[in-house]
């Protein structure tokens, strides 16, 4: 039956490539639409590659953490992290030479010590450290069960993958609009009408807008981080990225570059790099000027976990809302997107409110 399913998908990030992949398994003909000219141009241009399940507590708003947010961004980030390892070794992209797991850095071991008790609450295992070359010498937590890979390397390689298995991708669509008519939902672009049975809106920061003319609410606020890219210096580098969680910036060596990334609503990298000249003032004084610097703005939802489900509106559906944790919680995002829609299973924990 799941042949002729016909599903728009707005937006070519990580959560639209991940949604159309586990729909395309399922049989789906799925056509994604792009603002932009390629895949993954938006938020997941430049992220810090952690697949993180083990930061999977909301941002900080002042308030007590909300343990069930946290326990239901947590499952699925458990899943995710499994379903993405998966599909990174299907696309030849897996490599198991790379240390696992990512560290967070602290001021002090008693800090760390601390971190540790609250996350062991949680149900988050780490492991203390203090070493010169994994932490530069930063009391740290090391969480062995996170990963991390290049996200835009995996999304490029996820688009060709679904290209050659049927997927349709419409790039430089910017003025697409959403519609509600007799027939159920169109999308439309510059008055061209495309039908389907299922239009996903996995749009990103753009996802509130989009659905704000048809009075659905989408609570977000947008988040901005930066992203700084080196030549990797010739000499001993961290093996597996470093968080900071002062600055919700990290250190990431991918293959062929050093990436600096993340802060929080900074006009400008200069406090990242600042940062990152107390925390590591050896690396940086090896770095050679910047490659790219790039800014992007990280889709948060107010309830501190995404909206993966139904709108009011039949046959409209959103994947939103990942904030900090979209590349980690892509893959089983996408897989909860295709139980809805195909085998009509709900999940209440991602509603949108
Ligand atoms: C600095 C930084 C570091 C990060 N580090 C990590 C990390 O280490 N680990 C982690 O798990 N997450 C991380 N994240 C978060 C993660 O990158 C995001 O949650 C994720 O990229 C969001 O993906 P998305 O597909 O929802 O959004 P996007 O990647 O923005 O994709 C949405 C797409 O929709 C398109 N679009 C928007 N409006 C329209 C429209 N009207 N019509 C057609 N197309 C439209 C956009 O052009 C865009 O391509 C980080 C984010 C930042 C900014």
């Amino acid at each position: 039956m799941s042949e002729s399913i016909n599903i728009i998908i707005v937006g070519a990030g990580l959560i639209g490539l991940s949604t159309a992949d586990a729909l395309v398994s399922r049989g789906c003909n799925v056509t994604v639409i792009e603002a932009r000219s390629g895949p993954a141009c938006g938020t997941s241009y430049a992220n810090s590659g952690m697949i993180h399940p083990s930061q999977s507590r909301p941002w900080s708003t002042g308030k007590q953490i909300d343990l069930d947010a946290f326990t239901s961004v947590h499952d699925l980030a458990l899943k995710s992290r499994t379903l993405l390892q998966d599909r990174m070794i299907s696309l030849g992209l897996y490599r198991d030479n790379v240390v696992p797991g990512c560290y967070k850095l602290f001021p002090d071991m008693m800090a760390a010590r601390e971190a540790q008790k609250r996350y062991s609450q949680e149900g988050v295992t780490s492991r203390a450290v203090l070493d010169a070359d994994a932490t530069l010498g930063h009391p740290a937590l090391y969480f062995e069960a996170d990963l991390w890979a290049n996200a835009r390397d995996y999304a490029v390689a996820l688009e060709a993958d679904l290209k050659s298995r049927g997927a349709v991708f419409i790039y430089d669509a910017p003025n697409l609009r959403i519609r509600r008519g007799q027939d159920g939902v169109t999308a439309q672009i510059r008055g061209h009408v495309f039908q389907s049975d299922h239009i996903v809106i996995a749009a990103g920061p753009q996802s509130s807008e989009l659905l704000a003319p048809l009075n659905i609410d989408v609570p977000m606020t947008a988040l901005r981080g930066f992203a700084v890219n080196f030549e990797k210096p010739s000499m001993a580098l961290p093996f597996a990225p470093l968080m900071d969680a002062q600055s919700h910036s990290a250190m990431t060596i991918f293959e062929d570059h050093l990436r600096l990334s993340g802060t929080v609503n900074q006009a400008s990298a200069r406090p990242l790099l600042q940062r990152w000249c107390e925390l590591a003032p050896d690396i940086m004084r090896e770095l050679k000027p910047a490659t790219e610097i790039w800014s992007g703005l990280r889709p948060m939802s107010k309830a501190g976990r995404p909206y993966i489900g139904r709108t009011p509106i039949p046959g409209l559906w959103v994947n939103t809302g990942h904030g900090h944790m979209g590349w980690t919680l892509s893959a089983g995002s996408g897989d909860i997107m295709a139980k809805m829609i195909v085998d009509g299973k709900t999940d209440e924990r991602f509603k949108l409110p």
